[in-house]
C-alpha cells in the first residue's frame, strides 16, 4: 500500500492517547519568585516527587518547557512491568549478590508502588494486570528465555511460565514466533489518563504547576538555587531535575549521562472484534526477544492495535516511521496488510550506559532519570523516592542510590554512535536468526 493510502483520512501525528484523554487545560499557574522545591519536568518523575514534597508542607513548583505531561509520560506504549533491564546474573558480575538482589527488588517495588498509588487515589486509567507475552524469535531465544527465568535466585523467583511454540496460538495469532513466556503480573494502562490522575493528586496536594516555561539555567548562591526560566527567575532551597529523555545542556552533567533515543508508535484504524480476539486473544501486552525490541498491545477498548519500536538509524518523523512500523506489524500479522494507520507519533526515552535508572544528588541538585524505555512504574516509584529523599524521609532510600551514574569520554550530549549501534544490532538480529534457522533445518 502506498504511504498515502496507508493513512486514514483523519490521520494524526499526535499520540492516540491524546484523543482518548485530551490534554489538561487550565492547570497552569503564574511562576512565583520563590519556592522550597523547584522540579524541572512534569512527567511521572516530576509529579511523583512533587506529591511527596508538597505533602510534607514544602512549597513545590513544577515547571515544564511544554504543557504538563507533554513528554514521554503521555505518549508511551502503556506497558507496565518490573522494568529493570539487567538480569540478576549481569548485576552480580558488577555488584555483590546482595546488592544485585537489592537492585532487582526495586523493579518489583516499583510495580507494587504503582498498583498501590492507582488504587489509593482511585485513578481511572484502565490499569489491568493483563500479563505480558514475551515472544521468542527462534528456538535459541526460547531456550535463553527459559534459562533466564529458571536461573533467578531462589529467594526471588520470577513469576512466569513458558508457552511452547505448539501452544502459542493461545497467546498470539501470529506464526512469526517460536513460543515465549507469559509474565502474569505485568499490566496495561492508559498512560495519559494515568498522568492526568497523577496531576490531579499533585494539584490536590498543593503543587504549583507552570507549563510552557523552559528552564535555561541553574545557579547557586550559598544555599539558595536560582532557576532562570523563560518566565523569569525563581529561587529555591531544593531543585530536582526530572527531564529524562529530554535532558538538555541546561543540566550538562546529567546530559552527558543520559542518551535520548527516539521511539516510535502507530495506532491502527478500528479492527473487527473477532479479528482482535484472534490476534491478541488474552489482551496481554506483547514484546519480543530481539535486541531491537518491538512492543504492542490492544487499545483499552480492544478496537485497535498500538504498535511501537525503533525503525530507523537516525531520528525521523512520524510520516516516515508510520509505514515502517506498519511493515513490522504486517511481518507479525500478514492479515493486516490493508489495515490503515490512524495515528503515528514518537518521543524520546532516556537511556543510560549501564541500562539502569539513576537518582541522586550532584552539586546539590537532585536528579532522577534514565529508565531505558520502561519508565511507567520506575519513574513513578523513583520519582516518589527522590521526593522523599529531599524531605529527609528514610523511606526514600533505594537500592540504586549508591550505584555510580557513569558517562563516557566520547559522549557530551550528541548521540552520534546511535545510528552505527542500531545498524549493528539490526544486522546481528537478522544474521543470528538466519544462522539458527539453517542449523535447525539441518
Ligand atoms: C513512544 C514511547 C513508548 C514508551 N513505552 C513505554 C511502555 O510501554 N512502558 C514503559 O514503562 N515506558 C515506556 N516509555 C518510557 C516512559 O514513558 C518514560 O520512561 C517515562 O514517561 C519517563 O517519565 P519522566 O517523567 O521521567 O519524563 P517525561 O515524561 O519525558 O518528562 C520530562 C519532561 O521534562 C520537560 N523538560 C525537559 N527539559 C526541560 C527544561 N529545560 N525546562 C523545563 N522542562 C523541561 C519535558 O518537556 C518533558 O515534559 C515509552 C516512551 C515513549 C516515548
Amino acid at each position: 500500500m502506498s504511504s498515502h493510502r496507508l493513512f486514514t483520512d483523519d490521520f494524526k501525528t499526535t499520540p492516540y492517547w491524546w484523543d482518548r484523554t485530551p490534554r489538561p487545560e487550565n492547570v497552569d499557574q503564574a511562576l512565583p519568585d520563590a519556592a522550597d522545591v523547584v522540579i524541572i519536568g512534569s512527567g511521572y518523575t516530576g509529579l511523583s516527587a512533587a506529591i511527596q514534597t508538597a505533602q510534607q508542607g514544602l512549597h513545590t513548583v513544577v515547571v515544564d518547557a511544554e504543557q504538563a505531561g507533554w513528554g514521554c509520560s503521555s505518549r508511551n506504549g502503556g506497558q507496565v512491568s518490573t522494568s529493570l533491564k539487567p538480569t540478576f546474573q549481569e548485576l552480580s558480575k558488577k555488584f555483590s549478590a546482595d546488592k544485585a538482589l537489592e537492585i532487582i527488588r526495586e523493579g518489583h517495588n516499583a510495580m507494587d508502588w504503582i498498583r498501590g498509588f492507582i488504587a489509593d487515589n482511585n485513578i481511572d486509567c484502565d490499569y489491568h494486570e493483563t500479563g505480558r507475552f514475551h515472544a521468542a524469535h527462534d528456538a535459541y531465544h526460547y531456550d535463553w528465555l527459559k534459562h533466564r527465568i529458571e536461573s533467578q535466585p531462589k529467594e526471588f523467583k520470577v513469576d512466569a511460565r513458558m508457552i511452547p511454540v505448539d501452544q502459542q496460538q493461545e497467546e498470539i495469532g501470529s506464526e512469526t514466533y517460536h513460543g515465549g513466556a507469559v509474565f502474569p503480573y505485568h499490566a496495561s494502562i492508559d498512560p495519559a489518563r494515568y498522568h492526568q490522575g497523577m496531576l490531579r493528586c499533585a494539584l490536590d496536594a498543593g503543587v504549583h504547576i507552570t507549563g510552557n516555561c523552559r528552564v535555561n539555567d541553574i545557579s547557586r548562591s550559598q544555599s539558595i538555587f536560582k532557576v532562570a526560566t523563560e518566565k523569569g527567575e525563581i529561587r529555591a532551597k531544593h531543585v530536582i531535575v526530572a527531564t529524562s529523555g529530554y535532558t538538555s545542556r541546561t543540566t550538562p552533567w546529567q546530559q552527558r549521562r543520559v542518551i535520548p533515543i527516539g521511539t516510535y508508535m502507530i495506532a491502527t484504524e478500528p479492527l473487527p472484534e473477532e479479528q482482535m480476539d484472534r490476534l491478541i486473544p488474552n489482551n496481554r501486552v506483547i514484546t519480543d526477544t530481539r535486541k531491537l525490541v518491538v512492543y504492542y498491545r490492544n487499545c483499552p477498548e480492544r478496537k485497535r492495535i498500538l504498535f511501537g519500536g525503533r525503525v530507523s538509524l537516525n531520528e525521523t518523523n512520524p510520516q516516515i516511521s508510520g509505514p515502517r512500523l506498519h511493515h513490522e506489524l504486517r511481518n507479525r500479522f500478514p492479515e493486516l496488510e490493508n489495515t490503515r494507520i490512524s495515528h503515528s507519533w514518537m518521543g524520546f526515552v532516556g537511556y543510560t550506559f549501564d541500562e539502569m535508572p539513576h537518582l541522586g544528588v550532584h552539586d546539590g541538585v537532585h536528579y532522577c532519570m534514565g529508565y531505558c524505555g520502561a519508565g511507567i512504574s520506575l519513574a513513578s516509584y523513583f520519582g516518589a523516592c527522590i521526593g522523599r529523599q529531599v524531605v529527609g524521609n528514610p523511606e526514600g532510600k533505594t537500592g540504586l542510590d549508591s550505584t555510580p551514574f557513569e558517562g563516557r569520554f566520547y559522549y557530551r550530549g550528541n548521540p552520534w554512535f546511535l545510528a552505527p549501534s542500531i545498524f549493528y544490532y539490526r544486522w546481528r538480529d537478522e544474521l543470528l536468526s538466519r544462522v539458527r534457522g539453517i542449523r535447525q533445518a539441518k
